[in-house]
């Protein structure tokens, strides 16, 4: 491969075509296509590649409607193929109607227009493009409705939400929920427009755009949405009790065999209820339980940087560690115990042992049991351990920024993201999940570096736990009941939420404000912890 692939990679939300792949995947598709030409040597192309990851991320729910594809034409085995479709200048965008036949070479898009928005109304307007009986099989109507389709709905009894949107003719914003809302089950939507009257009158609107909803039961009621955005409007209705994101067929990337492999097989638990607004002990204590006794347990002796890497991971958690003083005092005996030895190697069972004899005498311990809680799943191999792993350590760095000198005198020569560089040492080295380790370890090795402070830290490891959390949405370790979104939600921080050019971004200020809180000791519940 040359320099030129790596503009895009796997990672990214797009499909990466070739000579031998762009027919076949264009042709007598179920779904639209638009394809940028690019070509690696372009300094446009390369400046513009950012923006279109943006863009294909922004839309990548609406794969099954419109895909979004990259070509790059300074390839040898590609000259012949952009030759075929005439590309001449670079970058070209094509874009290929749902069903086209192999002979179609696409229609370019001329707009000088090139930002997120402009394309993805351009995706839009692909998609209304197209008739009845050629529209992509998944695409449900974008047309508006009219208030003789609607307003027999209101009162009916049905198994499905049905959202309506009412809005200003010249808006996208019920079209592009429309397709946000495309992978859903459990919610239909509908947009109508502000001049059918009628419509108005009933639903008593009058501000644009709205959302109406019809729910199951029959009953029917203004949707308040904090603010009149895409990204609210799909959310909540993305929140809607029953409303559950359809699972891919298979996930390449999530190993869930090996996440599954790591949860403990209890099923039978009563389920403990619980706010999603909180942070539990019980799922921090777990996964020291989890990772002390299981995890670590698998390796029968520790050497060399296995050895180095624990006795830092026992360390931080000595050191910052926010919950209960037992198990603060067990990880310092741990972490004492560790410093101390002369040996080269250790036996794990001689850990397991202090572990153990410290409970005997203390009666307690870490929850002699896994205890979810915030991280309880639907069923047994779903969330859990990974959940709980997570949490800690963004607990952990929102606790070095509230204790900045706790790691002082330590030992432990990490820079300035002493958290970071300790979970991802420890991720690389024991994460039972070999494939989940290999990912995070790519992530930090683009960017940890760059991490110079205390809330920078906290803010990587947020972006890229949801970076993690976009490449898993809709894969087999997706948990129906907690469905993999970018977070916090709208409902959890609000004012962490903004669009800018009609693009959803986030306020950086605000998320850091909401994470220092979030994951800091007054927003721990002691709740279900032994
Ligand atoms: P999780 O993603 O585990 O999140 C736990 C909790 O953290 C959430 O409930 C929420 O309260 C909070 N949260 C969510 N997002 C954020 C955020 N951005 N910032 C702060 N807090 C947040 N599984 C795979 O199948 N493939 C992988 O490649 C993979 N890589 C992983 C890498 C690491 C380092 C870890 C720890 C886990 C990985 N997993 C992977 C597991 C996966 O990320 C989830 O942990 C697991 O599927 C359980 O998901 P969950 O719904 O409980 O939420």
């Amino acid at each position: 491969l040359g320099g030129a692939a790596r503009l895009y990679t796997e990672e990214d939300p797009l499909v990466i075509l070739s000579s031998g792949s762009l027919k076949p995947t264009i042709s007598n598709s179920s779904s639209a296509w638009l394809v940028q030409f690019f070509s690696s040597w372009c300094g446009h192309c390369i400046q513009y590649s950012g923006t279109w990851k943006a863009l294909a991320g922004d839309v990548q729910d609406w794969r099954e409607a419109i895909s979004v594809g990259v070509l790059d034409c300074a390839q040898e085995e590609n000259f012949d193929v952009c030759k075929d479709f005439s590309i001449k200048f670079y970058p070209t965008f094509k874009y290929f109607r749902a069903h086209s036949p192999p002979t179609d070479r696409g229609t370019t898009y001329r707009g000088a227009d090139r930002e997120i928005q402009s394309v993805r109304q351009l995706m839009v307007n692909i998609l209304q493009n197209h008739t009845r009986m050629d529209r992509p099989q998944h695409c449900p109507p974008l047309e508006p409705y009219s208030s003789a389709e609607l307003l027999p709905l209101l009162g009916q009894r049905s198994d499905h939400f049905t959202a309506i949107i009412v809005e200003e003719p010249d808006s996208y914003v019920g079209r592009e929920v429309i397709l946000d809302l495309l992978q859903y089950s459990g919610v239909q939507v509908r947009r109508a427009l502000s001049s059918d009257l009628p419509l108005l009158d009933a639903l008593k609107i009058s501000t644009f755009p709205s959302i109406y909803l019809l729910q199951p039961n029959g009953t029917h009621t203004h949707l308040h949405s904090e603010k009149k955005l895409r990204f609210f409007f799909s959310s909540l209705l993305k929140a809607l009790p029953g409303v559950q994101r359809r699972l891919q067929a298979a996930s390449s990337s999530s190993s869930v065999g090996q996440v599954e492999a790591l949860q403990d097989q209890h099923s039978t638990e009563p389920w403990r209820d619980f706010d999603r607004s909180k942070v539990y002990l019980a799922d921090l204590d777990s996964a020291l339980h989890y990772l002390l006794r299981v995890e670590m347990a698998t390796h029968s002796t520790l050497e060399g940087e296995e050895l180095q890497v624990f006795k830092d991971f026992i360390t931080v958690v000595a050191k910052l560690y926010p919950g209960g003083a037992w198990v603060v005092k067990l990880m310092e005996t741990l972490s004492d115990w560790l410093l101390s030895l002369p040996l080269q190697r250790i036996p794990y069972q001689a850990v397991l042992d202090l572990v153990d004899n410290k409970m005997r005498i203390s009666g307690v311990f870490l929850g002699a049991e896994l205890r979810w809680v915030g991280c309880q799943g639907s069923r047994a191999g779903l969330r859990g351990y990974p959940c709980s792993l997570w949490t800690l350590f963004h607990v952990l760095t929102v606790r070095h920024e509230a204790t900045p000198t706790a790691l002082d005198n330590t030992g432990v020569q990490l820079g300035s993201a002493p958290v970071l560089q300790v979970m991802r040492r420890y991720i690389r080295t024991f994460f039972g999940c070999e494939v989940c380790g290999r990912h995070f370890e790519q992530m930090a090795a683009e960017s940890l570096d760059s991490v110079q402070s205390r809330e920078e830290q906290i803010l990587w490891l947020w972006r890229t736990h949801n970076r993690v959390n976009n490449r898993l949405a809709g894969s087999l370790s997706d948990d129906p009941l907690f469905p993999k979104s970018p977070w916090p939600s709208t409902s959890l921080c609000s004012s962490c939420h903004e669009e800018k050019n009609g693009v959803h971004v986030w306020n950086r200020d605000n998320v850091l404000h909401f994470l220092r809180r979030h994951y800091c000791i007054a927003n721990l519940s002691p709740r279900y912890s032994l």
